[in-house]
């Protein structure tokens, strides 16, 4: 009889970067091609905007709320993002990554780092936009913030700029399709690196061994 060899666990794949730099489009884009990757729903302090859907968009929650988790170290990560909570559900990203299941983080970068520390085997994609100019006309174009707030988010972009360091793979956004197409290799693979497949690899060999595999 075939004995059971051990699970491998799925990949953290945190995708990080400025605001404007476009990783939510390529987030998008990249759970449309792998359905399997699954998603992990944030929580908030800010706003829904027009369209969003509490539990899908994220768990909108208020300050009180959300410091009351923080207390109970419910997140695997945490930040104030222009002056507002946002943060990651611990326990449910970890079950399904200890389940076999690839987690995709679309985070800011002071999440990122946090996540760095305390899981260090997730992939960490920085998403850098190609000039300033780019990113500008970006937050401008989207609409949804106000002036103060593009102010602020281009304020920071240097100091952001100095973190792309700590990751793993960098991504200039130019054409969102090579964007994508960078993305999907990364995590093709880093899904084929032995280290992440020493479960399936002993439960193929074993059938060798074992002579579980009709010899012809
Ligand atoms: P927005 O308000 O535009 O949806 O998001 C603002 C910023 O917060 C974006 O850079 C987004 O990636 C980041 N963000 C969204 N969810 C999380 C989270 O769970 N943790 C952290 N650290 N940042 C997040």
């Amino acid at each position: 009889m075939a004995q059971t060899a051990k699970k491998d666990e799925g990949i953290l794949l945190v995708v990080s970067g400025p605001s404007g730099a476009g990783k939510g489009t390529i987030c998008n884009a990249i759970r449309e091609k792998f359905p399997d990757l699954q998603y992990s729903v944030s929580m908030t302090t800010r706003d829904p905007r027009k369209g969003e859907v509490e539990g899908e968009s994220y768990f909108f929650r208020t300050n009180e709320q959300f410091e009351k988790l923080i207390e109970e170290d419910a997140f695997l990560e945490y930040a104030k993002v222009y002056d507002h909570y946002y943060g990651t559900p611990k326990k449910r990203a970890l079950d399904m990554i200890s389940d076999g299941k690839s987690v995709l983080l679309e985070i800011d970068i002071q999440g990122a780092m946090q996540v760095k520390k305390r899981y260090p085997k997730g992939v960490f994609i920085y998403i850098v936009p190609p000039s300033l100019e780019i990113l500008s006309d970006r937050l401008y174009g989207r609409g949804t913030d106000s002036e103060e707030t593009i102010q602020k988010r281009l304020a920071q972009i240097t100091s952001e700029l100095a973190m792309a360091h700590q990751y793993d793979y960098i991504i200039v956004n130019d054409k969102l399709e090579d964007a994508v197409r960078k993305t999907s290799s990364i995590l093709e693979a880093e899904r084929c690196k032995l280290s992440r497949n020493e479960g399936q690899i002993e439960t193929i060999f074993k059938q060798y061994i074992n002579k579980e595999v009709p010899l012809k």
